[in-house]
């Protein structure tokens, strides 16, 4: 009986732990803003891709959730064969590594710019595994002047058929919060070909998919919570 209460408990302890990690291993997570994933979450299935990366990317940053590794190889080879090379800058952070990011660019920049480009630690999309910052040749220092290449048309045009969307969209900033990042490709998986036929941010998509819908709005409750 001892042992059978001691099972009981433990399973008590563990389940909404497992079912709580099932919802941050959703390729559709939320993160942002208003919905951060915990200090410890750390996706359990992280893959580096077999893509080119930009000179001196440390290894820890390479990696990505294994389906979403997958899908940028497959955006990556894709676009070499339309002649575009891309190259990858930053994946997966932890939580630790965003804290680090964070509060130096704070001391570097200041309140008004990380607001705009840097997650506080906790509500980077960085620390699902699900996103990666990407460039050229030329172009691999994070700047809008990415924009004016044809590499970020192609990606404009060609990201939804393998998954990922451009998440912070030119004057997307009062849905998302961040200023224009046409560096930063999320992976969403089916999903992300609606959001881009939509033309709509991912916060926008959420809205409107939840205002249609009672049902999703009681089962993703924890995946997205509105905004303001
Ligand atoms: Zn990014």
């Amino acid at each position: 009986m001892r042992r059978f209460l001691a099972a009981l408990l433990l399973w008590a302890l563990i389940l909404p732990a497992a079912a709580q990690a099932k919802v941050y291993e959703s390729t559709m997570i939320l993160v942002n803003k208003q919905n951060s994933l915990p200090s410890d979450y750390v996706p359990g299935d992280l893959s580096r891709p077999n893509v080119t990366y930009a000179p001196g990317v440390p290894e820890s940053r390479k990696q990505m959730r294994e389906e979403a590794a997958r899908a940028l190889e497959a955006m990556f080879s894709a676009a070499l064969e339309d002649g575009i090379g891309f190259m990858a800058i930053s994946g997966y952070r932890s939580y630790w590594t965003q804290h680090d990011i964070y509060y130096t660019r704070l001391k570097e920049a200041g309140e008004a710019h990380v607001s705009l480009y840097v997650a506080q630690p906790g509500k980077s999309e960085h620390q699902t595994g699900l996103a990666m910052d990407l460039g050229i040749e030329g172009y691999l220092d994070l700047s809008e002047r990415f924009a004016d290449t044809d590499a970020y048309r192609w990606l404009s045009e060609h990201a939804h058929e393998y998954g990922f969307i451009i998440r912070y969209p030119q004057d997307g900033v009062e849905e998302t919060g961040y200023a224009f990042e046409p560096w930063h490709v999320r992976y969403l998986g089916v999903q992300a070909a609606d959001v881009w036929a939509r033309g709509l941010t991912l916060e926008a998509w959420y809205r409107q998919k939840l205002a249609a819908s009672h049902l999703l709005r009681k089962r993703s409750f924890r995946l997205y919570k509105p905004l303001g």
